[in-house]
């Protein structure tokens, strides 16, 4: 899912997205609740005519939200209460409010609000949070009305082994309709999410709901991954570090603000079917960030948000004819930091 924080995946259309192979985006109810307001999206229509969308969209509880803002919130059993990052005002989150925005905005797919914290705390804070967690799921639940939104749990617990097996046992014992894995991609090792995604993929056993990986990440990423049963991802890092000069290609990451590109006539990436790659070169692309020209934050985004859809298509495409393994070397190699390009 490429992630359209504010009803907008950055400097993207939608015509762009269906284009590079968008199934389905991420938006977020924090940032959405508070600007320009759920209730005023409600009555425009909803989210899907709001943003002129209409595939599917997941919406996430803001949980994420309120974790960056640490410094500005405090969390008792019942929810949230922080300040907005645009005027300081107080707001409140709880379970039942976050599936009340959720509602109001109308995404296909809602997520539970829970409560991630630092994977790196001590295991006796990550398990009462974890604990605040699993009963904030049931809330959500219990707030439901709609029947036509798909509801999402979130499996909690740190990097602490024996607590993801306890949040993935009462998630999954819980009448979701897909199971996030939330709490990963900040700022644990490699090893400690691989091993976490181990362990919670042995506690889901063949439960046939659909996989969330929550905010990963890097191709070379997915692949742990999806070895470990995950189905879906969301990530800003195609479109963040696109708007940097950033790309992604078959010959590993290459920065367009570097001067070697200013003469280099080839595109960005010979095998891409993107926009930017048909239609301009490289040097085109290193003129467009050194001039600040916004049409370097579109290209680049269209590329980077059409290699990653299209990786994930050759990974499905990898697993069906049995040669996952050779693509993750190959990728692993174009990605490594002696890999060519850089
Ligand atoms: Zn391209």
């Amino acid at each position: 899912m490429p992630v359209g924080t504010q009803a907008s995946v950055k400097s993207l259309t939608p015509s762009d997205l269906r284009t590079a192979g968008t199934q389905i985006l991420l938006a977020n109810t924090y940032h959405l609740s508070l600007r320009p307001g759920h209730e005023r999206i409600a009555t425009l229509g909803g989210l899907h005519r709001f943003m002129g969308w209409d595939g599917p969209i997941l919406t996430d509880s803001g949980g994420f939200q309120v974790f960056s803002l640490a410094h500005l919130s405090r969390v008792d059993d019942d929810g949230v209460t922080f300040a907005s990052h645009l005027d300081g005002s107080s707001q409140r989150l709880t379970p039942e409010r976050a599936i009340e925005i959720q509602e109001a905005l109308g995404s296909d797919i809602a997520m539970a609000f829970d409560q991630l914290v630092d994977a790196t705390l001590p295991a006796r804070e990550v398990a009462v949070a974890m604990a605040r967690t699993h009963a904030w799921a049931e809330r959500c639940l219990a707030a439901r009305s709609r029947t036509d939104q798909a509801l999402f749990g979130i499996v909690q617990g740190g990097v602490d082994e024996g607590l993801r097996r306890e949040s993935a046992a009462a998630i999954a014992g819980m009448a979701f309709d897909g199971i996030a894995i939330g709490g990963l991609s900040v700022g644990e090792s490699k090893d400690q999410m691989a091993a976490a995604l181990e362990v919670v993929g042995e506690a889901l056993g063949e439960d046939p709901r659909v996989r969330y990986l929550m905010g990963v990440g890097s191709p070379p990423d997915f692949f742990g991954a999806v070895e470990r049963g995950i189905d879906l991802f969301d990530c800003v890092l195609p479109t963040r570090v696109a708007r940097n000069g950033q790309v992604w290609t078959r010959a590993g990451k290459l920065n367009l603000r570097n001067a070697r590109f200013l003469d280099d006539p080839g595109p960005i990436d010979p095998e891409c079917r993107c926009e930017a790659c048909r239609n301009h070169s490289r040097a085109y692309l290193a003129h467009l960030f050194r001039a600040e020209e916004l049409l370097a934050y579109r290209l680049s985004s269209v590329h980077n948000v059409t290699y990653t859809l299209d990786l994930m298509e050759q990974i499905r495409g990898a697993l069906a004819d049995g040669s996952f393994a050779s693509l993750r070397e190959v990728v692993a190699a174009q990605f490594s930091s002696a890999g060519p390009g850089r």
